[in-house]
C-alpha cells in the first residue's frame, strides 16, 4: 500500500510546518507561530523532522485538553516516521501536573478515540505523569485524510483501521486486557492493569 502524496509536505517553506485544515487545504506556519492559544507549530515536531506537518483536528483536540486540564501539555513525540505519527495524526504527550487517569479522561472528552496509555514499571496510573511514561492520542478515523496523502501510510495498520476494540503491547509486555469501550479502559487504568489503550471510532 503506497502513499498518495498531497504534495503539501514538499512545499513547506524553510523554518515552517504545515497544518492540513478540515477542508483539505494545507496552511504553512512559522515554527514559532502559535497555531492554537497554547501551542506553537514547532511543538508538534520535537524530533526536528523536515518537512513536517499535522492535522488541524489533532491541534484543536489537544487545545481542548489543555483548557480542560488547566496545565501544560508537553508533546514528547509528534510528527515522525512510523504509524500514525508519520501521517500527522498522532502525538505522544505528558501532562506532568496531572495523573494518567485524568489525562486519559480529558483525551476522550476532547474527542480522541484512539488513546494508548503507557506507564513505566513500578508506577501507577494514579500517579501524576511527572513519574514518566506517556499517552498516545490519535485522530485517525479511517477516512484516509492525512498530511501526506489520501491513503493512510501504515501498511501494518491497514488491516486494522477502525475496530471497536484493539489491544496491544509495548515491548515485550502485553496488555492483560482487551478494552472494547472507553469505560473498560478506565476500569483497567484504575486497577493499574499493565499497558493498555483504547481504539474505537
Ligand atoms: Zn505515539
Amino acid at each position: 500500500m503506497g502513499v498518495q502524496d498531497t504534495g503539501c509536505l514538499w512545499r513547506v517553506p524553510a523554518g515552517h510546518g504545515l497544518i492540513r485544515e478540515y477542508d483539505g487545504r494545507c496552511t504553512y506556519h512559522s515554527d514559532w507561530a502559535f497555531v492554537a492559544p497554547n501551542f506553537r507549530m514547532r511543538e508538534f515536531n520535537p524530533a526536528g523532522v523536515r518537512p513536517y506537518g499535522v492535522m488541524r483536528k489533532l491541534v484543536d483536540q489537544l487545545q481542548r485538553m489543555r483548557w480542560a486540564l488547566g496545565a501544560p501539555i508537553i508533546i514528547t513525540s509528534g510528527y515522525r516516521s512510523g504509524t500514525t505519527h508519520g501521517s500527522g495524526l498522532a502525538a505522544d504527550i505528558s501532562v506532568p501536573a496531572r495523573t494518567f487517569i485524568q489525562v486519559a479522561q480529558a483525551a476522550y472528552n476532547a474527542g480522541f478515540r484512539r488513546i494508548e496509555v503507557i506507564k513505566r514499571p513500578g508506577t501507577s496510573y494514579w500517579n501524576k505523569m511527572s513519574v514518566g511514561g506517556h499517552i498516545h492520542v490519535d485522530v485517525y478515523d479511517g477516512s484516509g485524510n492525512t498530511t501526506r496523502g489520501t491513503i493512510y501510510d501504515c501498511p501494518s495498520c491497514a488491516s486494522i483501521p477502525c475496530f471497536p476494540w484493539y489491544a496491544w503491547g509495548y515491548g515485550s509486555v502485553w496488555s492483560t486486557s482487551q478494552p472494547n469501550t472507553f469505560s473498560q479502559l478506565m476500569t483497567n487504568l484504575r486497577a493499574d492493569r499493565s499497558v493498555t489503550g483504547y481504539r474505537g471510532c
